[in-house]
């Protein structure tokens, strides 16, 4: 079976792997936003120019796909948008890998959820102290008026840096041995994340519990209705076996 996979993730990289040596045909598309995946992982690089340039891709005869995996992060939301559209448009079976939320991680109770990087960066705002943002690169923008802040992303590839914050390149896992270490000696007393799920990166959490940083999560954006989901790389292997 010939298989798109929309990657740029952990779980991307991992399905590209084993779809190949299960004798599938991938063709693993990346944004190309970081290095990492422009290099590493993308045999096709950068959009298909929206739902129609998707749908077209699709149903070119030269492309020859007859199932897409949706594999990107839960925030990506545009592209998700996308594929949902392309499919139904172009009767190809489509599934969208979503890994589980954290809101039902014993402390998310205790976090406060917004909607959106804006209602994010205002609840941060109205608390005082040093800020931990992992929200990744993208959204930083929007939380500019902060004023002491250390913002942790995959890479960095340069850009305005606000005076009082600091930029931290580091890329997942983290361990809660080192997550505890980087909240206690920066002496961060709010966390804010995107609810981004899995276990990768969850371990800030229950460092933050227990030194008693406050928890911004931002929800995350909705998923194109009416598509089937899975929520790791075995379900999509068994729904590609059921195909
Ligand atoms: P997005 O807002 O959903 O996508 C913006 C545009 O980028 C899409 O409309 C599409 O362009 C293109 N695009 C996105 N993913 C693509 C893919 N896998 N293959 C080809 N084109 C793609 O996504 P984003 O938030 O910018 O994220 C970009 C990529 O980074 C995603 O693939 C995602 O998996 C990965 N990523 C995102 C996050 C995050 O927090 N957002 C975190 C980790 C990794 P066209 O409309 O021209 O087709």
């Amino acid at each position: 079976m010939r298989i798109l996979l929309l990657g740029g993730t952990a779980e991307g990289r991992e399905l590209a792997g084993l779809l190949a040596s299960a004798g599938h045909e991938v063709v693993t598309s990346v944004a190309g936003r970081t290095r990492e995946a422009r290099e590493a992982e993308g045999s096709r690089v950068g959009g298909f120019g929206g739902a129609s340039g998707l749908a077209d891709y699709l149903s070119d005869p030269a492309t020859r796909v007859d199932a897409v995996v949706d594999a990107t992060h839960p925030f990506a939301a545009q592209i998700s948008w996308h594929a949902a559209q392309a499919c139904a448009g172009g009767g190809l079976p489509l599934l969208r890998l979503s890994r589980p939320g954290w809101g039902s991680h014993p402390q998310a109770e205790e976090w406060t959820w917004v909607d959106d990087h804006r209602q994010a960066a205002v609840a941060a705002g109205l608390a005082s102290g040093r800020v931990l943002l992992t929200v990744g690169r993208q959204p930083l923008p929007t939380y500019h008026a902060l004023s002491d802040v250390l913002a942790r992303v995959a890479e960095w590839l340069g850009g305005p840096v606000p005076a009082g914050w600091r930029i931290l390149a580091a890329r997942g896992p983290f361990d809660l041995a080192a997550e505890r270490s980087l909240l206690a000696g920066e002496q961060i007393t709010l966390l804010v994340s995107k609810d981004s799920g899995g276990d990768q990166t969850a371990a800030k959490l229950v460092a933050a519990h227990e030194l008693g940083v406050a928890v911004v999560m931002v929800r995350r954006p909705a998923s194109p209705e009416g598509v089937l989901e899975a929520p790791d790389v075995a379900g999509v292997l068994a729904w590609l076996a059921r195909l």
